[in-house]
């Protein structure tokens, strides 16, 4: 081991000794095998259990007639107030990439006991470029990063962009706002997605139309299936 190694690890040691990692929710110390947030408080969070219904539940319902999906994960429901959406607060506003990543991996365990998780690539919806350069990362690839951990599937973030020319919705008619969403999307690589089963990820699913807009650009390469992956949808 080199001496620069060494001597992080020291520091680290150090830090960690003065000021012990906590969970972000309950302010309690964390063990070892915790990252940001503790075993308790994920125990308490309002699970959906899609993963027992990946086929039948409120989000596959929810995107029936408006484009085209084989299976629907999300982790917890969250409503105004609520724990889940102070988590989710943290992850995409507060820098929270490590929470991001855990919830990812907790989501990767919820979908790898559904047994129907035979996926070619794991994919991150895109942010918008001006979003992505203010914030610094893609928070729905932070929690990708996780998943893939746990599915052991590679992550795919560049066949799918955000177009960089989806100009101001407001002064636009209906039929010219709806032609705007579908165009927000573009492939990159439509070779390399033919015939093949995605997992696409966002944070949250609310009104699903980000979703519905990404999905069906992509439905349009010829045999690619699409399956979604979120931390969170609302309760109904
Ligand atoms: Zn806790």
């Amino acid at each position: 081991m080199s001496l620069t190694k060494k001597l992080t690890e020291v520091i680290s040691a150090t830090g960690e000794l003065f000021f012990p990692p906590i969970c972000i929710s309950c302010g309690t110390h964390l063990f070892k095998n915790e990252v940001e947030i503790c075993q308790m408080c994920i125990r308490r969070l309002p699970r959906t259990h899609f993963e027992n219904r990946p086929h039948d539940n409120q989000i596959s319902i929810m995107m029936w007639g408006r484009c085209k999906i084989e299976l629907a994960f999300v982790l917890f429901f969250y409503r105004k107030g609520e724990r889940v959406q102070y988590l989710l607060h943290e992850i995409k506003y507060r820098g929270n990439q490590l929470l991001g990543e855990e919830l990812g991996r907790q989501l990767g365990v919820s979908i790898k006991k559904s047994d129907v998780c035979e996926f070619d690539f794991i994919v991150p919806i895109p942010l918008h470029p001006k979003k992505l350069a203010k914030r610094g990362y893609n928070q729905a690839e932070v929690i990708a990063k996780g998943i893939s951990e746990i599915l052991k599937v590679p992550l795919d973030v560049d066949s799918v962009i955000r177009n960089i020319h989806t100009s101001s919705q407001t002064r636009k008619g209906r039929f010219e706002r709806w032609q705007n969403v579908e165009e927000i999307f573009k492939m990159t690589d439509m070779e390399r997605l033919k015939n093949k089963h995605i997992l696409l990820i966002d944070d949250v699913i609310t009104t699903g139309s980000t979703m519905e807009a990404c999905i069906n650009q992509l439905t349009t390469i010829e045999g690619l299936k699409v399956s979604v992956a979120s931390i969170a949808c609302a309760a109904l």
